[in-house]
C-alpha cells in the first residue's frame, strides 16, 4: 500500500495507454498524460483522482501534472474562468461562509469538514456532544480549502491556510480532528498543528460498535495508496469488507462535474446494481455516489456509532448553512 516516488515530468510517458484504459475522462478523448497540449484544453474536465498516477509504470504523478496545467491556467488570466465558471464554489470557500469558532477554544478540536456536517447533521451532532462529554473537545465548522487549491487557485490557497492556522492559534487549539480524507491528506503537510483522524479517537476513548460485515468498501481518493483511515476503521469491522473497484472515484473530485456532468454522474450508476451494503469514509463520497442513484452507500461513522442516518442529500446546504450558527 505504500506510495511509490512520483515525477510530474510528462515527457517520460511511453504512451502505454493504462492511464486512459483506467480514467474515464481520458478515454473519452483519446489521450495520455504524455498529450499535454490537448490535456491542458480540458484541465478542469479532471476528477483528480489519482487513478493515472497509481497505474503509471513510468511513475508520473498525472493528477499533479494537471494541476500545475490548473494553476498555470489561473496564473494566465489572473483567475478570471474559474471565478466565472466555479462562482459558487469561488464564493463559499474562497471566505468559508459558513465558518463557526464559537466552540473551537478547547486544545482538541473537532473539524468536521464542509461536507460530512451537510449531509449526516445528526450524526455531526451527536459525535459533537459525545466528544465535549467524554472529553471534553471542542469544535469548529470550517473549510479546509482543498476546493479552492483544486481549481488551481494558488495564492488564496496560502491566504486560506494561513487563515485557518492563525484562528486556531489564536485560540490556543493544538489538535485537529478530521472526520474527511480529504481534509486530513490536504491539511496535514500544510499545518504545523497536529492532525488526527476521528477512528483514532474513537479507539482512545473507547467509543463504537463494530459495523456488520457483508458489505463492500468504497475506499476514497485519497486514502487508496497509504490506506491510512482504512488501518484505523479495520477494528471496527466485524470482517474485512472487499473493496469496490468497478469505478475510479465518485465522481465529486475537481470540481470536474461542472465540465462532464455525464460522466460525473456515471460513476454512481455503475454501482447501483451492487446487492450488497457499499461502505465509504468520506461524506463527499456518501452524498455523491447516494443523489446519483447508488442508494446502498453508507458512511462508516454513523454505522460505528449505532446512528441510522442515511446521507441528506436533499437539503445537504441548508444542513451546512446551520452549521454557522450551531
Ligand atoms: S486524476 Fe483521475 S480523472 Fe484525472 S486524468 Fe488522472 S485518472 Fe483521469
Ligand atoms: S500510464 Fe504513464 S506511461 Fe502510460 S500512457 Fe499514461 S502517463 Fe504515459
Amino acid at each position: 500500500m505504500g506510495q511509490k516516488n512520483r515525477i510530474q515530468d510528462a515527457s517520460k510517458c511511453v504512451h502505454c495507454h493504462l492511464c486512459q484504459k483506467n480514467c474515464v475522462f481520458l478515454k473519452k478523448y483519446g489521450i495520455d498524460i504524455k498529450d499535454t497540449d490537448r490535456l491542458s484544453e480540458l484541465a478542469y474536465h479532471c476528477f483528480l483522482c489519482g487513478r493515472c498516477t497509481e497505474v503509471c509504470p513510468a511513475g508520473i504523478d498525472g493528477r499533479g501534472v494537471i494541476m500545475d496545467m490548473r494553476r498555470r491556467h489561473v496564473a494566465g488570466d489572473g483567475g478570471a474562468f474559474v471565478s466565472r465558471r466555479y462562482k459558487r464554489t469561488v464564493s463559499e470557500k474562497q471566505d468559508y461562509l459558513y465558518r463557526n469558532y464559537k466552540h473551537g477554544t478547547k486544545k482538541r478540536v473537532l473539524f468536521p469538514g464542509c461536507n460530512f456536517p451537510s449531509v449526516y447533521p445528526k450524526t455531526t451532532k451527536t459525535l459533537v456532544k459525545l466528544l465535549e462529554e467524554q472529553a471534553g473537545i471542542g469544535v469548529i465548522y470550517e473549510c479546509c480549502g482543498k476546493p479552492i487549491a483544486d481549481l488551481g487557485m494558488e495564492q488564496q490557497e496560502k491566504a486560506v491556510i494561513q487563515g485557518i492556522e492563525k484562528r486556531l492559534k489564536e485560540r490556543h487549539v493544538e489538535e485537529l480532528i478530521l472526520l474527511c480524507p480529504n481534509c486530513y491528506e490536504y491539511l496535514k503537510p500544510r499545518i504545523s498543528l497536529k492532525v488526527t483522524n476521528i477512528y483514532e479517537v474513537l479507539t482512545e476513548l473507547g467509543i463504537g460498535f463494530k459495523a456488520a460485515g457483508g458489505a463492500r468498501m468504497f475506499r476514497p481518493c485519497p486514502d487508496r495508496e497509504k490506506g491510512e483511515w482504512l488501518a484505523s476503521i479495520t477494528p471496527f469491522l466485524e470482517k474485512p469488507c472487499e473493496p469496490v473497484t468497478e469505478i475510479q472515484c465518485c465522481g465529486l473530485g475537481g470540481c470536474a462535474g461542472v465540465e462532464e456532468p455525464e460522466l460525473s454522474k456515471g460513476f454512481a450508476r455503475k454501482l447501483k446494481n451492487i446487492p450488497e451494503t457499499i461502505y465509504t469514509y468520506c461524506g463527499s463520497c456518501a452524498g455523491q455516489l447516494t443523489r446519483n442513484g447508488c442508494r446502498q452507500v453508507r458512511h462508516i461513522l454513523p454505522e460505528i456509532l449505532g446512528i441510522p442516518e442515511k446521507p441528506d442529500t436533499v437539503k445537504s446546504l441548508i444542513n451546512r448553512m446551520k452549521t454557522k450558527y450551531l
